[in-house]
């Protein structure tokens, strides 16, 4: 898995998101959040995660698309049901994936984090696909990222505690660092 200048993965399919913009001046990328998405709640499949992130989901296609369609968000990357992985922003840039947050003390974790969504919820089983992927994509992220490593990837509702709760107690965390030690 190559990362090209700039935080694009070479073997992602690209869908530009506009809602991002650049990294404050001097911050460095030493976190990686791990989250969950899936439109409508509960439903894989569909073009919902993508009209979400590039602001043209359309508030008339389901009763909840109404509560988020003017929510200007993204994510860096996507990884669907199937492994597929897609990307939304380069690396190198802010994406607005974690909200109000905070880490260590830091707020605005989106300055220094790179977040990735997951396709699911919190009480639903990730597919194998999805946890192959996943550690693919973040050891190539440990490879590029001096500032990154194991100790600091950590789940979105750590880093917005009460407010929320992906990736959920679905989400193996041993699983998925035991995979990281398999190349
Ligand atoms: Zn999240």
């Amino acid at each position: 898995m190559r990362i090209a200048p700039g935080g694009l993965f070479s073997e992602a399919e690209q869908r530009l998101s506009p809602n991002h913009d650049e990294r404050p001046e001097g911050a460095s990328v030493d976190l990686l959040v791990i989250h969950n998405i899936s439109l409508p709640p509960g439903q894989f499949g569909g073009p919902w995660i993508d009209d979400l992130f590039r602001n043209r989901l359309d508030p008339g296609a389901h009763p909840y698309f109404r509560e988020i369609a003017h929510l200007r968000v993204s994510a860096h990357l996507l990884i669907r049901r199937d492994g597929a992985l897609i990307q939304y922003v380069p690396c190198d840039q802010r994406a607005w994936h974690a909200g109000v947050s905070c880490h260590d003390g830091r707020e605005r974790c989106n300055d220094f984090s790179i977040g990735i969504e997951l396709e699911g919820e919190d009480t639903t089983p990730y597919t194998d696909a999805q946890y192959q992927q996943l550690a693919t994509v973040t050891r190539a992220l440990l490879a590029r990222y001096p500032g990154l490593n194991r100790q600091r990837i950590t789940g979105h509702s750590d880093i917005a505690t009460g407010r929320k709760s992906d990736p959920g107690p679905a989400f193996d965390w041993a699983r998925f660092h035991a995979l990281l030690s398999v190349e």
